[in-house]
């Protein structure tokens, strides 16, 4: 089941737009040489990190009061050390200029990697504010490098020498891609078009910061429910409910539903009441569109205009040709293809689901299913047709003994050994665990994991994972600060943290992220950052082995009884396997297709409510669901540019997925090493060190092929049409 490609993720939420490669997320050590300039002030935000694993982040100590001073005194330090490589009297040459580069801001980067951290997942009013203050200064501030015209000339000039350097292959990918970048970020405007350009990335800085803020606050409300509105609705889930409702000082017996995925889904599952489904329902996909305070049509309108005028500037045709130049997919034609090729399939498959589902709904005297019914008759037609309840799985999937069997397949597959060490380092929160990570093999020390798995308030929705340094040998940066962010609902202390199949799922997806950034082993920072089309590649893959035999036999254990999961219900799960694959690719295509199409818009005005229902309709969305994320909601494009015309990376992505799987399973074993290993080699360690489309075919021999995706998720395969691949075409 891969529903869980459409958990939102931001693993480089830090990677900034506005970054120079240089400054991309894990560029996390000690200052440069350059720096010698300035006494560092006293604040431990600007202090180098002490204590074990190289140092890792004083969260104990962090403050909203510290933040100004140590982004202004960070700023104008990497600001110096530019300036040291601009004006450097000698001719320029790699070390000189592209690896100076490379070493430049490394304290910049730890401040902003301890504010995304708090801005994410531990937001107040006070983060809010300098959120707002801060991300046009630090949009500045990259941008006063990229459109730095002396530091670009010698960036030129050695691009322009490049064969005759004697650099090795990752050297010249190095400067190529720092060339690509200076000019896709304008360092060729003239400096009336460079002051524009700045000034429209800022106030996108801001707009974004506006965006966040309005979500999170509709995200922080709940719906209140009595307990005869809450019929049918799984226990867990109802004490999860009080939990929240006594923490908001409402009356005993009163249960309240955060507005939030997790929150919201088993009741429009399990719950009976249709009313307070509906009421559910309409609260959730409402999220930023209620007209109030924090309504973000307005919010969206203005980045997406400013996009599209960003983008004529720099001479593309949109946006999405812009955000596309550096991706696997390359054009937006590319990608267009690939969804809609999946996507007739997907909606035909859905008429079938809905087909099924009104044999249930006649009986409750429904004459159709509404967007609000779509989940709850899906579970009745699972149970009809495969036996099998999301209820029945549950008890089985503990969370803590879901998290063993992770691990446990991380050690067999990568010899990645995890060790509880909570309590050893500082954390940003109670709730964080910590897990020292080395190699079972020789002992040594990969890296540091923090696992925060619980919704709380301040914290923004959906799963993610963050480095607070990445590998990078030229830094001397060899121990890895990886997090996972999930947003499970915290149960009542002492009751069990049961997860459904869908956060099971999301918990191995974001610590796929984790174990690609673990094994990352690259020398130059900027190479050590993924394509967006490649990034959520590693992290489907691991999904897949949440429902391997060896995992389930072992760790899916009942929370009372701790009996293994019967073999009856594993065989049942295996076929339900394509279960819903209609409404789970409708429900995320339509999403990323709308995605495009905004962001295909040359002029870029646009009316985002009447904008989402034209292209629907045009899509021919089917009335009885919704997108998975309506654009007034849409974190992903609007939190930041990541995944901006990028959503449909995690189907490029899980097209590459579904293939790599199939090479595991075509061993016969899902935990067979020797596929592990190459996997490991080409396309885990190597970062973005090598072209992903030819290690891809080192890998598996030849490109990904999207049969595999189709059969996957149950859809007819390639007679039709001859079958499309990805990354086939070479280079960069
Ligand atoms: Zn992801």
């Amino acid at each position: 089941m891969k529903r869980m490609m459409l958990a939102g993720t931001a693993v480089a939420a830090l990677v900034g737009a506005g970054a120079t490669p240089a400054m991309a997320a894990g560029q996390i050590a000690s200052a440069g040489p350059q720096a010698a300039a300035a006494v560092v002030p006293n604040n431990v935000l600007l202090a180098d990190w002490t204590g074990p694993y190289e140092g890792v982040p004083p969260w104990d100590k962090v403050t909203p009061a510290l933040f100004p001073q140590a982004f202004q005194f960070a700023i104008d330090e990497q600001r110096r050390e530019i300036e040291a490589i601009a004006n450097n009297p000698q001719a320029p040459t790699f070390v000189n200029t592209i690896e100076a580069l490379e070493r430049t801001g490394q304290r910049l980067g730890r401040v902003q990697s301890v504010f995304g951290v708090m801005t994410d997942n531990m937001s107040t009013p006070e983060y809010q504010a300098l959120d707002k203050e801060w991300s046009p200064k630090l949009t500045a501030a990259f941008d006063e490098i990229t459109l730095n015209p002396k530091l670009f000339q010698r960036v030129e000039t050695l691009y322009n020498n490049r064969a005759s350097l004697g650099l090795d292959a990752k050297q010249t990918r190095l400067l190529t891609r720092n060339y690509e970048y200076f000019v896709r970020n304008g360092a060729k405007l003239d400096s009336q078009q460079k002051a524009r350009l700045s000034q429209m990335n800022q106030q996108l800085s801001s707009a974004f910061s506006d965006f966040n803020a309005n979500l999170l606050a509709d995200e922080g409300t709940f719906t209140r429910a009595s307990a005869a509105e809450m019929a049918g609705v799984p226990q867990d889930v109802k004490d999860a409910a009080a939990a929240v409702a006594k923490d908001k000082g409402l009356p005993a017996g009163t249960y309240a539903i955060r507005n939030t995925r997790s929150a919201v889904e088993p009741v429009l599952t399990f719950g009976s009441n249709r009313a307070l489904r509906q009421k559910v329902w309409q609260a959730f996909v409402d999220r930023g569109d209620n007209g109030d305070k924090n309504d973000t049509n307005a919010i969206i309108s203005k980045i997406v205009k400013l996009r599209a005028d960003r983008a004529k500037l720099l001479g593309y045709p949109s946006h999405a040709h812009w955000r596309m130049q550096d991706t696997m997919a390359k054009t937006p034609e590319r990608a267009m293809d690939l969804m809609m090729r999946v996507w007739t399939p997907a909606v035909a498959r859905v008429n079938e689901e809905v087909a099924d589902q009104l044999v249930f709904a006649k009986k409750d005297g429904l004459g159709r299913i509404e967007p609000w019914d779509y989940r709850y008759y899906q579970e009745k037609v699972r149970k009809a047709k495969y036996d099998l309840s999301e209820d029945e799985i549950k008890p089985y999937f503990e969370q803590s003994n879901l998290l063993k069997g992770m691990l446990w397949s991380a050690e067999r597959l990568y010899d990645l050994k995890f060790t509880e060490n909570t309590g050893k380092v500082p954390v940003f929160h109670p709730d964080v665990r910590t897990f020292e990570v080395t190699n079972a093999k020789t002992g040594e020390i990969v890296g540091l994991w923090y696992l925060d798995t619980f919704a709380r308030e301040g914290k923004r929705s959906g799963a993610w994972m963050t480095t607070y340094r990445s590998r990078a040998r030229l830094l001397g940066d060899d121990i890895v600060l990886a997090s996972n962010n999930n947003n499970f609902t915290k149960p009542e202390a002492g009751k069990p943290v049961l997860l459904s199949l869908d956060d099971a799922s999301t918990m191995f997806h974001e610590f796929g992220h984790a174990i690609n950034y673990l094994l990352i082993d690259v020398k130059y920072p900027s190479l050590g950052g993924l394509q967006r089309d490649f990034v959520e590649f590693p992290s489907q893959v691991n999904e897949n082995w949440l429902l391997t035999r060896p995992v389930l036999e072992q760790f899916a254990r009942h929370y009372q009884t701790g009996e293994p999961m019967p073999a009856a219900l594993v065989d049942k799960i295996k076929k339900a396997d394509t279960f819903n694959q209609g409404f789970a690719t409708v429900e995320y295509l339509s999403s990323a297709l709308v995605d495009m199409k905004l962001h295909l818009d040359p002029n870029g005005v646009v009316n985002p409510d009447a904008f989402e229902k034209a292209t629907l309709a045009e899509l021919g969305m089917p009335r009885e669901m919704v997108m998975r994320h309506r654009l007034p909601q849409f974190g992903h494009l609007f939190s930041s540019d990541g995944y901006s015309a990028g959503y449909y990376s995690y189907l490029w992505s899980e097209t590459m997925d579904a293939d790599a799987w199939a090479a595991f399973e075509e061993t016969g074993n899902p935990f067979d090493r020797a596929t592990a290993d190459r996997f490991r080699i080409y396309l885990l360690s190597t970062g973005n060190e090598t072209d992903r489309a030819e290690a891809y075919r080192q890998f598996r021999g030849r490109d990904p092929d999207v049969n595999a995706l189709l059969k996957r998720r149950g859809f007819p395969t390639g007679e039709v049409a001859p079958p499309a691949t990805v990354g086939a075409e070479r280079g960069e």
